[in-house]
């Protein structure tokens, strides 16, 4: 008898048919004589409503009040989740987050676990009980309601499945595992039967939505068996692997996109010390996020300088980039939100050259523009115009020989 931990996304638990599968699925398994936890997601397209609905109540609502609604998502599920296993015989308890003791920081929306109680789940297991936890949500220590950033029900799953040792922790979504690229963008895509944590990671890093970041986080640290499956069969998935990888890996071994991100551009900036901290500070100080940030000398000691940032924070960084520009006396600031990320991913990377050149050539096979570069030991991205971003990931899929092969 083992203890699992099992989360099931939003088209997993859509409508009241599909809760009744997972309610199916999850009683089968403790028939079978495990321990389950369960952790679930809002109805697909309710967390989406329910930012909806608070934007019409003001056009920046409080953050802590948007937690409180949003979490109600997830309050919804696990409650329908609970009354299905109960209705069916089965001993069950819904949780909602501050009762299975999930702490977070304060900041509302994006809030990090800190520590994760679980005495409550604990309890209700040495009963014998089902237990169904609402994911995406925590408490912070001044007892106000958190949530943990889109798609955070995943970090909720492995975290709490850290907490209590579990034996694994399986991610129940719309696809059969982890594949080489989006496959509803790429139709020769194919599932991986395992991947690395670092890899993981770093495609989750550049867009693959596919398993939350942080949740790829606790299951390195807290060395947690990891697997995505498909909620609607009964297929294998795939295992996130912790450990030592072997020599060798594939040199790419996969291709991620990301339409989350914008660019602004400040043009003639005065090329001299300090100015790049002036312009950084203040984006930082509003909490916004930087990732790419490329600079460009032009002649007569100006450069232009151009940086990417979340799209949700686009017209705040372009206002902060406008005051600055005043200020540092830069000529002006052009914004762009029709980008997006193209990234080729691979531990292979680290010993094998050439992998830039070969993306950059089959772009631009294709037509297209990359507008900016950056690099880590293990990934590739290129900014390109939002509307080649699914060709960009079809032409590096099969240019780095990913498409699987017809039998
Ligand atoms: P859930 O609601 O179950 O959490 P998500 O929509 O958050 O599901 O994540 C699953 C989706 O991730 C898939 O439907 C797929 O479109 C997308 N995805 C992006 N990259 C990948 C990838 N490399 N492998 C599998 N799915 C991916
Ligand atoms: N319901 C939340 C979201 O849509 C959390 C999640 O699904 O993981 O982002
Ligand atoms: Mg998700």
């Amino acid at each position: 008898m083992s203890l699992i931990v099992q989360k099931f996304g939003g088209t997993s638990v859509a409508n009241p048919e599909r809760i009744q599968n997972v309610a199916k699925r999850v009683s089968r398994n403790f028939e079978e004589g495990h321990d389950m936890v369960v952790i679930l997601s809002a109805m697909a397209g309710v967390t989406d409503s329910l930012i909806g609905l608070a934007s019409e109540m003001s056009e920046s609502p409080d953050r802590r009040e948007l937690d409180v609604l949003l979490a109600t998502g997830e309050q919804t599920t696990a409650a329908l989740l609970a009354m299905t296993l109960k209705s069916m015989n089965y001993p069950a308890m819904s949780l909602l987050g501050f009762q299975a003791e999930v702490v977070t920081d304060c900041s509302y929306c994006n809030a990090r676990i800190v520590d994760i109680g679980a005495t409550r789940i604990k309890e209700l297991l040495d009963k014998r009980n089902i237990v169904v936890v609402a994911g995406f949500q925590g408490i912070d220590q001044g007892g106000n309601i958190t949530t943990l950033g889109r798609g955070g029900s995943d970090t909720s799953a492995v975290a709490i499945a850290a907490a209590l040792k579990a034996d694994k922790c399986e991610i129940f979504t719309d696809v059969d595992g982890i594949y080489t690229a989006d496959p509803n963008v790429c139709a020769n895509a194919r599932k991986l039967d395992s991947i690395s944590c670092e890899e993981m990671l770093e495609m989750a890093s550049v867009g693959a939505k596919v398993l939350h970041i942080r949740s790829v986080e606790f299951a390195l640290k807290h060395n947690v068996p990891l697997y995505v499956r498909s909620s609607f069969n009964e297929k294998e998935g795939t295992m996130v692997m912790n450990g030592d990888h072997d020599m060798e890996s594939p040199v790419v071994s996969g291709i991620t996109y990301n339409k989350n991100e914008a660019r602004i551009t400040m043009k003639r900036v005065p090329d001299q010390p300090g100015i790049a901290a002036n312009i950084f500070t203040s984006i930082a100080e509003a909490g916004i996020n930087v990732d790419m940030i490329i600079q460009n000398t032009r002649a007569g000691g100006e450069t232009d300088l151009t940086f990417t940032v979340p799209k949700a924070d686009f017209k705040r960084a372009l206002d902060l980039g406008k005051q600055v520009a005043e200020k540092i006396g830069a000529e002006k600031v052009l914004g762009d939100e029709n980008i997006a990320k193209v990234s080729v991913t691979g531990i292979g990377m680290k010993s094998h050259s050439g992998v830039a050149a070969k993306m950059f050539s089959a772009m631009a096979a294709e037509n297209i523009n990359i507008i900016m570069i950056s690099t880590s030991e293990i990934r590739i991205s290129c900014v390109v115009e939002e509307k080649k971003a699914e060709l960009a990931v079809r032409t590096l899929h099969t240019a780095f020989g990913l498409d699987k092969v017809e039998n």
